[in-house]
C-alpha cells in the first residue's frame, strides 16, 4: 500500500535534504518498510548481457550504434543456455537477459532461446531488450518470458527526446511502452538514471512519483556515469539549466532515490545496481541494500564479452569470476543480516500498514492530513486534487472497512465521509466504529442533494462537524476545513 502523502514537492525536499540526522530518518523509513513488505531476502538474479549491438544512438549510452570504438558481439543459443544452468547451479531464481536493441537477435531465435530456458531450468525470465515491437513483446510473453525491464530514463519529455532521439521507424515512448508490457502480463520494470545533465530536482522528483504511478513491479535506478565516447561525455549536449537545480550523480543522491521509491511502491523489487557499485565501490551495494533494495543482479556474462558491454567505462567486477562474485556477495550478506532470497522472488502484493514511524517520518512538515472516505472514486480524485493543492496531505479509502483501517493507520487530523457507500448505513457504522474508539478528529459528511438519508440522521448525535454538498465546491471546504482545524 503506498503512501499517497509523499507528494513530488515532499519528495523534492527529500532530494535536497543533507542534513545527516534527518537522512538517517529516510534509510530507516525505507529499511523499515522494506524489512515490512518484502522481508530480509534479497533475490538474486542472474545477468546476461547477451548482445552489445544496438540500433539506437542514446547520447548517454556506449553501446550507442555511433560508438565506432566498440568491439561488438553476440552470444549464442548454447552460451546462454550455459549461463542460464549456472544461475540455477548458484540457487538464484531468475535469469536476465539484457541486450542492446539489436534486431540482429532475431525475434524467433529470442522467442526459442526463452522457450528452452523455461523447459530446461525452474528459472524465471527476465528480458531487458528496449523498445521491440509490440508482436515481438507478445511472441516472447508466450513463449514464456515473465518479466520486462525497460527504464524511462527520465519523465522530462523534453530531455527525453534530446537524450534518448526516436528511430526513424517509431516514436520512442517508453512510458506508454510499459503500460503495453504489464496489458501483455508481463511484470514490469521501469527507472531512470540519477544526475543526468538536464535532471533537475523536481524532474527526478516528477519520475518518483511515476514509479507509484505506474505501479512499478521493479524499479531500477543508478547515478550516470559519464562515458566518454558519446555526445553527453563529450559534451556535445549540454542542456542548460540553472546550476542549482542539476541533481547529483552521486551515491548519496541513488540511495535517496532508492530509499524514496522503497516508500511510494513499498512491494517493488528494487534492485542495488552495479551503476551505484561503481559510484562507490567499497560498500555502494550493500547500503543500496540497507536502505530500501531488496535484488542484486550478479553478472554472469562469459569475462571475454563483459569487458564490451561497456554502457559506462569501468563496470563493477568486471574481472572477478562467477564463483568468487557469488561467494563475496553472499558474505556480504550475512555481515548485513538478509539472507539469500530462494525462488524466483516475484512481486508480491502486501496490504500491510505502514508503522508511525513512516507515517512520523513523512509528516514532518506539519500538513493537515485528511481521511476522505467515499465509493465514488471521482469525488475522491476531485477531493484530493482540492486538498493536495492547498497545503494538505489526502488518504482516501474507498469502502467503510478500509475507512476504519486507514484511521488507526494514519491517525488523520480531519476525515470526511459518504454516509451512503456499499450499503446504506456503512458511513452510519463507520462513524460510530470511530466513537468507540474514542477519535477525536472533526467528522464532516459528504451530501447529495435530495439525499433522503441526510434528512433522516441526527448529525449532532453522531457528531459530524459539518455537511458538505455534492458536488463538493473547493472554496467551501477550504473554508470549513480552516475552521475546523484550528
Ligand atoms: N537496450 C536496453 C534498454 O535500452 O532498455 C537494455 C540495455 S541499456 C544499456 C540498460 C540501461 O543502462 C539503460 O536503461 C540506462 O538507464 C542504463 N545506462 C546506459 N548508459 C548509462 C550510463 N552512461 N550511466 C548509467 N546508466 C546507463
Amino acid at each position: 500500500m503506498p503512501d499517497k502523502s509523499l507528494t513530488a514537492e515532499k519528495i523534492e525536499h527529500w532530494l535536497r535534504e543533507e542534513n545527516p540526522d534527518r537522512l538517517d530518518e529516510l534509510w530507516r523509513a525505507a529499511d523499515e518498510t522494506r524489512r515490512q513488505t518484502v522481508g530480509d531476502a534479497v533475490h538474486l538474479r542472474g545477468l546476461l548481457e547477451i548482445s552489445n549491438h544496438c540500433v539506437r544512438t542514446c547520447a548517454y549510452c556506449g553501446l550507442s550504434r555511433h560508438n565506432r570504438q566498440l568491439k561488438r558481439y553476440r552470444m549464442s543459443a548454447a552460451e546462454i543456455l550455459a549461463g542460464a544452468r549456472e544461475a540455477m547451479r548458484f540457487g538464484y531464481g531468475t535469469v536476465v537477459l539484457q541486450a542492446g536493441e539489436d534486431y540482429g537477435l532475431a525475434v524467433e531465435w529470442l522467442t526459442q532461446v526463452v522457450r528452452r530456458i523455461k523447459n530446461e531450468t525452474p528459472l524465471a525470465v527476465t528480458l531487458s531488450l528496449g523498445e521491440r515491437p509490440l508482436p515481438e513483446l507478445e511472441a516472447l510473453r508466450e513463449a514464456g518470458a515473465d518479466r520486462y525491464l525497460l527504464r524511462f530514463e527520465t519523465s522530462d519529455r523534453r530531455l527525453y527526446e534530446v537524450i534518448h532521439p526516436s528511430t526513424p521507424v517509431r516514436k520512442s515512448d517508453r512510458v506508454q511502452m510499459l503500460q503495453e508490457l504489464r496489458r501483455l502480463g508481463y511484470e514490469i520494470g521501469g527507472g531512470v538514471m540519477i544526475g543526468l545533465p538536464g535532471q533537475t530536482y523536481a524532474t527526478l522528483a516528477r519520475d518518483i512519483e511515476w514509479f507509484n504511478r505506474l505501479d512499478l513491479d521493479m524499479i531500477g535506478v543508478g547515478p550516470y556515469l559519464v562515458h566518454p565516447e558519446t555526445p553527453l561525455g563529450r559534451e556535445e549536449i549540454k542542456p542548460e539549466i540553472d546550476p542549482r537545480e542539476q541533481t547529483p550523480a552521486t551515491d548519496t543522491m541513488a540511495y535517496k532515490v532508492i530509499a524514496l521509491a522503497r516508500l511510494v511502491c513499498p512491494e517493488a523489487n528494487i534492485p542495488s545496481t552495479t551503476a551505484l557499485a561503481v559510484a562507490n565501490r567499497k560498500e555502494g551495494r550493500m547500503l543500496g541494500l540497507q536502505r530500501g533494495a531488496n535484488v542484486v543482479m550478479p553478472n554472469l556474462t562469459p569475462a571475454s564479452y563483459r569487458i564490451h558491454y561497456e554502457i559506462y567505462p569501468e563496470k563493477a567486477c568486471l574481472q572477478e569470476t562467477a564463483e568468487a562474485g557469488d561467494s563475496l556477495l553472499r558474505r556480504q550478506l550475512r555481515t548485513i543480516g538478509r539472507t539469500a532470497g530462494v525462488g524466483p522472488g516475484s512481486r508480491k502484493k502486501t496490504e500491510r500498514p505502514f508503522s508511525s514511524l513512516i507515517r512520523n517520518l513523512l509528516m514532518k512538515d506539519g500538513k493537515p492530513l485528511i481521511l476522505c472516505v467515499d465509493d465514488d472514486p471521482d469525488v475522491l480524485d476531485h477531493l484530493r486534487m482540492i486538498l493536495e493543492g492547498n497545503g494538505y496531505y489526502a488518504v482516501t479509502a474507498s469502502n467503510a472497512e478500509e475507512g476504519f483501517a486507514k484511521y488507526r493507520e494514519k491517525n488523520p487530523d480531519l476525515v470526511i465521509v459518504d454516509l451512503m457507500m456499499e450499503t446504506i448505513d456503512a458511513g452510519h457504522l463507520l462513524i460510530k466504529n470511530l466513537r468507540a474508539m474514542n477519535h477525536t478528529a472533526p467528522l464532516l459528511m459528504l451530501s447529495s442533494v435530495g439525499d433522503a438519508l441526510q434528512a433522516s440522521i441526527d448529525t449532532a448525535e453522531l457528531g459530524i462537524s459539518a455537511v458538505i454538498q455534492k458536488p463538493v465546491q473547493a472554496d467551501s471546504l477550504l473554508n470549513i476545513l480552516r475552521a475546523k482545524l484550528k
